[in-house]
């Protein structure tokens, strides 16, 4: 059980968390049950810095999003998902799953804080609403989970953006920036010089194993 004074304690990390992900008052609000006042006189001391414009509403936006939101929005989903699975409490899922997202996508990233919350929230009936709106299918082809309306089932990829993205790729530089070619990794120093002992070892062991066995040999 946790005490009073712990389950504040985790409030005002998770709210602190969620701020420095770009999360509105009210986004903070929902996930952490800190009062707007509160959040509002803790987190965001210059008013100015204050989040606004209009929450986002995901069940009719992600339908007619363009290729690119549409491939973002399922990455977020799919990283939180996997991090419910692996039973983090959703409002700490939520803020792992974005961060994740931010590390591995490039600038500019199409989905905000507050998009993730509100696709997350439809998607699981959750914190906003009791409806679910998305279910987070794996495409049949490329074996992508991405989001599409609650209870679909993907019996082709004709409506995963993955696949959308890599018949695209050649064409589009938008696409091609968004999802940049990764060079390969080139084995630092240490790596090389772990191989090369490797080798030796390996080498020296079968040169022992063939040196006893050319002794045994030997009349
Ligand atoms: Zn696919």
């Amino acid at each position: 059980m946790q005490s009073r004074v712990d389950r504040q304690l985790r409030a005002l990390a998770l709210a602190k968390a969620c701020a420095a992900c770009g999360a509105r008052v009210r986004t903070i609000g929902h996930l952490t049950g800190l009062p707007p006042r509160e959040a509002l006189r803790l987190l965001f001391p210059d008013r100015l810095a204050v989040p606004r414009g209009r929450s986002p509403d995901s069940p009719e936006w992600y339908h007619g999003a363009n290729l690119l939101h549409r491939a973002e929005a399922s990455i977020v989903v799919a990283l939180y998902r996997r991090l419910r699975d692996a039973d983090f409490p959703a409002g700490e899922a939520l803020v792992g799953a974005y961060r994740h997202y931010v590390g591995i996508c490039q600038p500019p990233h199409r989905i905000s804080f507050d998009r993730a919350f509100d696709l997350a929230a439809h998607t699981d009936g959750l914190w906003l609403t009791d409806t679910r709106s998305f279910s987070l299918v794996t495409c049949p082809t490329c074996h992508s989970e991405f989001l599409a309306a609650f209870g679909s089932v993907a019996r082709s990829n004709d409506h995963c953006p993955f696949c959308k993205l890599v018949q695209r790729y050649g064409t589009d530089p938008r696409v091609q920036g968004a999802f940049p070619v990764q060079p390969l990794a080139t084995p630092s120093a240490e790596q090389l010089g772990m191989l090369v002992l490797l080798q030796r070892s390996f080498g020296s062991s079968t040169g022992q194993a063939g040196t006893s066995s050319a002794s045994e040999s030997q009349p």
